[in-house]
């Protein structure tokens, strides 16, 4: 089970400090631990991004480098931050360019070509799942 967010109260997905550390800005990333786990607060409108298992460490969204994808209004919204590719690029691929299914994607946007997930999503995870999940929007809005 998540740890629920101090603000929303919904309940968030565990993150490790090294993805943490990495998005932070730079005058913060210090005062991130080396070993402990954060929480990625999951809810749109909430500007909560990372907080620890104690509640005590928060960091806003103002403070972290990258637009979280799923929030509220994040310009642009990467689905893979590997390879700075955007919602609105695998939708083109699929509504304007005829992509079908995962390869058809990785190869018209370069999704997925430098892997560096730990450090580069929000979710310290492959983005894969996430890739599927907009096909799958795209798909289902073309039709
Ligand atoms: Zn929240």
């Amino acid at each position: 089970m998540g740890i629920e967010c101090p603000r929303c109260n919904q309940s968030g997905k565990k993150v490790k400090s090294i993805t943490v550390k990495h998005l932070v800005t730079e005058s913060l990333a210090e005062k991130v631990p080396d070993k402990e786990i954060y929480y990625l607060c999951m809810s749109e409108d909430c500007d909560v991004v990372y907080y620890n298992l104690d509640r005590e460490d928060i960091f806003n969204r103002t403070e972290i480098k990258v637009p979280i994808w799923f929030k509220k209004d994040a310009d642009p919204k990467y689905i893979c931050y590997c390879s700075k590719v955007t919602e609105e690029e695998i939708i083109d691929a699929v509504i304007n360019q005829g992509a079908e299914n995962m390869n058809d994607v990785i190869k018209i946007t370069g999704a997925m070509e430098n892997g560096n997930c730990t450090l580069n999503n929000p979710l310290g995870r492959c983005c894969g799942s996430i890739i599927m999940e907009t096909i799958n929007k795209a798909i289902k809005a073309n039709k």
